[in-house]
């Protein structure tokens, strides 16, 4: 049976405040503790070993802590998914980025969760500047691509809505990602890259976000796509790795100053039971692991040195 993969970016309300330009976010709202014992037990119904993207902003706060605690105990991976969550994370200096790197790893190791070897950027950009400062903490992957071209659209929608955040034209990655490997592959310093896959030859999202997008249309619709992406995968010999978040199983009213977000007229009993289903089509066709797993397993027979070619 083929390999997948299921990760988790723990993002929380006030990351989404921030990036939206809501000032509110300097307040620290949660909804972790509503979110992570959810998906936890939807993990759990599944048996699934997952890996979790944790933020050391909220590693170091008690709720937070308490989260990682409650992920590692379950058996999950804990992975780096930097430190105070900032989509413009590669116009950092060499000095700030391995600083936010690290003070993640000890927010998280602080918390009761090994050192993480797997790091995922909250801009889904990757620079040739953040893939040394992985390799050199030791790192084994790097999970922030997203090989679409929906993610210039989102930036467009960004810009729009959120006048007031410093943000340019990198932000969710430039018309260049429609070329990104939509397969794992490793770079020339021997980092891997897990791409958050999207649908093959199409490039349009299957991401939890994006399917629940296409659910306010249609059920049925969000349904066939998911079945329409695994089976592409299949034929053509890739090796999903599936991407949620909190918000895939939180209604509106636990997410209060979201209500621009796609998705969030879905209630959270309805969440849940995609969220179900889409584990469930996984699990039937694929052995479904976290991240570190999914690279472990596909170790030597990954396609080698490819260089960056330029800073995204
Ligand atoms: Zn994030």
């Amino acid at each position: 049976m083929s390999i997948a993969s299921v990760s988790l970016d723990l993002d929380n309300l006030w990351a989404y405040l921030k990036t939206h330009g809501d000032p509110e976010w300097e307040r620290m709202p949660s909804f972790l503790p509503a979110a992570t014992p959810r998906l936890l037990e939807v993990f759990g119904e599944h048996g699934l070993t997952a890996t979790v993207f944790v933020v050391g902003a909220d590693a170091v706060r008690d709720d937070g802590a308490a989260a990682v605690a409650a992920i590692a105990a379950a058996g999950h991976e804990v992975a780096n998914h930097s430190f105070g969550h900032e989509p413009w994370l590669h116009r950092y200096s060499p000095a700030d980025l391995e600083a936010e790197v690290a003070r993640a790893e000890d927010a998280i190791t602080a918390a009761g969760a090994p050192r993480p070897v797997g790091f995922r950027g909250p801009g889904y950009s990757v620079t040739p500047r953040l893939l040394a400062v992985l390799a050199d903490r030791g790192y084994r992957y790097d999970a922030s691509t997203l090989p679409t071209w929906v993610g210039p659209l989102a930036r467009c929608y960004h810009n729009r809505t959120a006048p007031s955040t410093k943000d340019s034209g990198e932000l969710f990655g430039g018309f260049a990602k429609v070329l990104a490997p939509n397969r794992a592959h490793r770079w020339a310093n021997g980092l891997v890259e897990l791409p958050v896959t999207t649908m093959p030859l199409l490039r349009v999202p299957i991401h939890g976000a994006y399917l629940l997008r296409l659910h306010q249309v249609s059920p049925a619709l969000a349904r066939a796509h998911f079945r329409t992406a695994l089976a592409l995968c299949r034929a053509l010999g890739v090796t999903p790795s599936l991407l949620l978040h909190p918000t895939d199983v939180l209604g509106a009213a636990e997410a209060p100053g979201l209500e621009f977000f796609p998705g969030m007229a879905v209630s959270a009993a309805r969440k849940v039971e995609l969220l179900g289903w889409v584990l469930g089509a996984l699990r039937r066709h694929f052995e479904v692991v976290g991240t570190g797993e999914h690279v472990a397993r596909l170790g030597e027979g990954l396609r080698g040195a490819r260089r960056l070619e330029r800073a995204g």
